[in-house]
C-alpha cells in the first residue's frame, strides 16, 4: 500500500469564514458574533486579507505615517499600583522624581533640534500635583514653544487632576485644553472589561468612567487615540467587547461632537519586573489559591507575536470607524510591527527618543527617524510624516 495512504486523517477542521468575509467586502458592520469568531479563526493570512482590505478603504495607498516625538515622563510617583505597572514608585517611598521645568524643558528642545514636533507627557497619579501644576507647565511650554503639540496625561491622570482639585471633570479638562493639552492619549484604557480591570488594576477607573470621560473630551472637541492592554486575563470575547464599548463611542462621538478617536493602538502586557507578571506565571504564591481573583493558569505565556497579529487584524476589522491603527513597535519590536502593516495597520506612531514605562517592565526597543523609515520602506509602504491630528507632511526626512 501507498505509504501516504497510510498517513492518519487529519482531525483539522477548517474554520470557515466565507459570510464574514462576504461582509467585509460587502463594507457592512461585523457584529460581535463575527469578531469572536475571528478571534478564534485559526487561519490568520485570511484575517491579514480581510484588515488590509479595510485598511485599503480607509487609507488607500502604500503611504505609513509616523509622527516626530519623544515621550517625557514627568513623574512616576503613583499611588495607584497598576499590578501591571513597574514604573512608578509610591507617594510614601520617597523615591519617586518629579522633573522641574527646567529638565522637562531641556528633553523638548532636544527633541525640537532633531526635527520633532509632539511630546507625548504623562506621568502617575501624584497626590501633590494638582491642576495649577499642570496650568503652569503646559502654559510655559506653549509660550517657549508654540509650534509643539503636547499630546499628555491620560484618563487616569485626568480624572484625579479633577478630583483632587475639586473642580468637575468638565472644567478640568477645558482648563487643561486652555492652558496648551491638544490631545489625550488612549493610554490606561487597558482592557475595557470591569472583570479584567478589578484584577489589574483594582483602584482605577471603571470601564464606564474611561469611556465617559473620552466623551466629555471629544464634546469640548477634543481628539483622542485608544489602546487596549491584552495579555493579562482577558478571554478572547473581553477582547471583542473592548473593541465593540470603544466602536460604540466612536459611533456616538462622530454623531454628536466634534472630537473623535483618532487611532487605535494595541499591544500586549509586558510582565517583566511586575507584581501581576509574577502572578500570571505563579511565582508570587506557593498555591494558586492565594492568588486572590487572578486567573492563575500554570500554562500562562506572555503573549505572542501571533497574537498581535490577529488582535489588530480584528481591530481593523471592528473598528471601522476609527481610521488609523497604530504599530507598537515599542512591545513588538521592529520585524513584528513591519508585518502588522499587512494586518490593518497604517500608522508606526511616534519615534519616541525615549521610553520609561515599557522598558521599566524588560522591552526596550528605542530607534531613530531613519530607523523607522527604513522599516517601513523594506515593508514595501512609503513613509511620510504626520501631526498628531493626521495631517500627512509631504517632505520625507530623517533624524
Ligand atoms: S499604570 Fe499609571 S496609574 Fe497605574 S500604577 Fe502605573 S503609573 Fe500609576
Amino acid at each position: 500500500m501507498n505509504a501516504l495512504l497510510e498517513q492518519p486523517q487529519s482531525t483539522f477542521v477548517p474554520s470557515n469564514v466565507d459570510d464574514i468575509a462576504a461582509k467585509v467586502w460587502n463594507g457592512e458592520r461585523l457584529s460581535y458574533e463575527d469578531g469572536v469568531r475571528l478571534m478564534h479563526h485559526p487561519n490568520l493570512a485570511e484575517l491579514g486579507i480581510l484588515a488590509d482590505h479595510v485598511r485599503q478603504k480607509q487609507n488607500p495607498g502604500r503611504v505609513v505615517t509616523y509622527i516626530a516625538g519623544r515621550n517625557i515622563n514627568y513623574s512616576n510617583v503613583c499611588w495607584v499600583q497598576c499590578k501591571f505597572c513597574a514604573f512608578y514608585d509610591l507617594p510614601a517611598s520617597q523615591k519617586g522624581y518629579v522633573l522641574s521645568q527646567e529638565q522637562i524643558f531641556t528633553k523638548i528642545q532636544e527633541m525640537v533640534d532633531l526635527g520633532g514636533i509632539e511630546i507625548l507627557i504623562q506621568g502617575g497619579l501624584n497626590p501633590k500635583l494638582r491642576i495649577d501644576y499642570y496650568e503652569e507647565l503646559f502654559s510655559s511650554i506653549k509660550a517657549k514653544f508654540p509650534q509643539v503639540w503636547i499630546h499628555g496625561l491620560s484618563v487616569a491622570e485626568v480624572l484625579y487632576i479633577a478630583k483632587i482639585s475639586r473642580l468637575s471633570l468638565e472644567e478640568t479638562m477645558r482648563r487643561l485644553h486652555a492652558s496648551g493639552l491638544g490631545t489625550i492619549p488612549g493610554a490606561g484604557a487597558e482592557m475595557l472589561v470591569d472583570r479584567v480591570r478589578k484584577i489589574i488594576a483594582p483602584y482605577k477607573d471603571t470601564t464606564d468612567e474611561w469611556l465617559h470621560a473620552m466623551q466629555m473630551w471629544h464634546k469640548l472637541g477634543g481628539h483622542s487615540s485608544v489602546t487596549m492592554m491584552y495579555g493579562t486575563v482577558e478571554t478572547p470575547e473581553e477582547r471583542v467587547e473592548h473593541m465593540i464599548r470603544v466602536r460604540d463611542v466612536q459611533d456616538e462621538s462622530l454623531r454628536t461632537t466634534t472630537g473623535s478617536f483618532t487611532a487605535f493602538i494595541a499591544w500586549n502586557f509586558q510582565p517583566d519586573g511586575t507584581p501581576l507578571g509574577d502572578e500570571l506565571r505563579g511565582l508570587a504564591y506557593q498555591t494558586p489559591h492565594e492568588s486572590q481573583g487572578v486567573n492563575y493558569d500554570p500554562n500562562w505565556r506572555k503573549a505572542t507575536g501571533y497574537d498581535y497579529l490577529r488582535t489588530v487584524a480584528v481591530g481593523r476589522l471592528l473598528l471601522d470607524n476609527i481610521p488609523h491603527h497604530q504599530a507598537s513597535w515599542v512591545t513588538q519590536g521592529p520585524k513584528i510591527a513591519q508585518i502588522g502593516l499587512n494586518y490593518g495597520l497604517d500608522d508606526f506612531g511616534s519615534t519616541m527618543m525615549e521610553e520609561n514605562v515599557v522598558s521599566a517592565a524588560g522591552t526596550d526597543f528605542v530607534m531613530p527617524i531613519s530607523e523607522i523609515e527604513r522599516l517601513i520602506e523594506q515593508a514595501g509602504y512609503e513613509p511620510k510624516r504626520r501631526s498628531t491630528l493626521y495631517e500627512v507632511f509631504s517632505e520625507k526626512s530623517g533624524y
